[in-house]
Order: C-alpha cells, then sequence, then structure tokens
C-alpha cells in the first residue's frame, strides 16, 4: 500500500468516526446506514467501515484467496466530470478533443516525461480527468487517452517528434 493511499485512509477513517455521511468508500454507492458501527468493518483498510454488500464481497473474495486491491476501491477513483462527448461521432468528438483537450494533454506529457521512471502516474491521471470531461481512460506507456463516442472509440496517441509533440487520433468503429 502506497503512501498516498495510507493518508486517504487515515483521512477516510477520522471522516467516518466524526460521523460525516459518505458513500460506501468500497463501492461508491449510497448504501451505507446512519449508524456507523451497523456497517461492516472493512476486513483489508483498518478501522474502515464499508457496507454490508462490501463485507460480504469481502468475505467471499478471501475464501477465494482474490481480494481486490483497496487502489480499486471507489473513494480511489478519480471523479469523472459530465460531459456530452459520447453523443457525438468520432470525427465531432475529434475536433473538439483536439482543439480543448489537445493542449491539455499535450502538456501533462511533456511534464510526465521529465518525471524519473519509478514516478507514480496516479496525480497525472486525476488532473486528466479533471480538466478533460469525457476522457474515458489514460494510460502512460505509451502515453494515450481513450474517448467513448457514439460511433466507437477514439484513442489518441501522444509522441515526442523534432517538431514537438504530436497527437495521433485513430478511431475504431464498434462493429456493426
Ligand atoms: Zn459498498
Amino acid at each position: 500500500m502506497n503512501e498516498r493511499i495510507e493518508r486517504a485512509l487515515a483521512d477516510l477513517r477520522a471522516r467516518q468516526t466524526i460521523g460525516e455521511w459518505m458513500p460506501c468508500p468500497r463501492c461508491g454507492r449510497d448504501t451505507m446506514k446512519p449508524a456507523l458501527h451497523t456497517n461492516a468493518l472493512s476486513r483489508h483498510a483498518d478501522g474502515i467501515y464499508v457496507c454490508d454488500e462490501c463485507g460480504t464481497a469481502e468475505a467471499m473474495l478471501d475464501f477465494m484467496r482474490n481480494p481486490m486491491p483497496i487502489e480499486e476501491w471507489a473513494v480511489f477513483q478519480a471523479p469523472r466530470p459530465e460531459s456530452d462527448l459520447k453523443a457525438l461521432s468520432g470525427a465531432e468528438a475529434w475536433e473538439r478533443i483536439g482543439m480543448e483537450h489537445g493542449p491539455i494533454l499535450i502538456e501533462l506529457y511533456k511534464r510526465w516525461k521529465r518525471e524519473p521512471a519509478n514516478a507514480d502516474f496516479t496525480p497525472y491521471r486525476w488532473e486528466a480527468f479533471k480538466k478533460c470531461p469525457g476522457l474515458t481512460e489514460i494510460w502512460e506507456r505509451p502515453f494515450q487517452a481513450r474517448y467513448e463516442v457514439a460511433d466507437g472509440e477514439l484513442i489518441l496517441r501522444l509522441r515526442q517528434t523534432d517538431e514537438g509533440v504530436e497527437i495521433a487520433a485513430d478511431l475504431l468503429e464498434h462493429s456493426k
């Protein structure tokens, strides 16, 4: 468990302890019962309560020796702002993404390239989701971004050329 997650868990624990309302940290749904201690105590995050369904799921997955990593809890996923890109065709979406997200992604890519080899991509991923509404996923090696659009998936690949950073866009069409 890395330091970022440990800090976030400590914060979560403190907020649950003072009775702050929050969705279940594991599944992200509004399934917590108002009295904190009547919920399930997580088997993996010390002192953190999850909803009953997640408590059961944790027990099942443990029994199958296939626990879900804490990093995959809903509370650790980047918030994704709403966007209407999904309603656009790949060509229409690319026109907008190229203009609005292109400069942001290029700037992120340049900063990421300067990071040491073992750097954590998570802060970059969060920043990308925050600044690029409609982004579906982003990966660091190779650096690419995926957008769900009306007729398929738009994949953006960034690479360094002699003239600067270049973005190539490919539309993977849904089979009809
Ligand atoms: Zn839950």
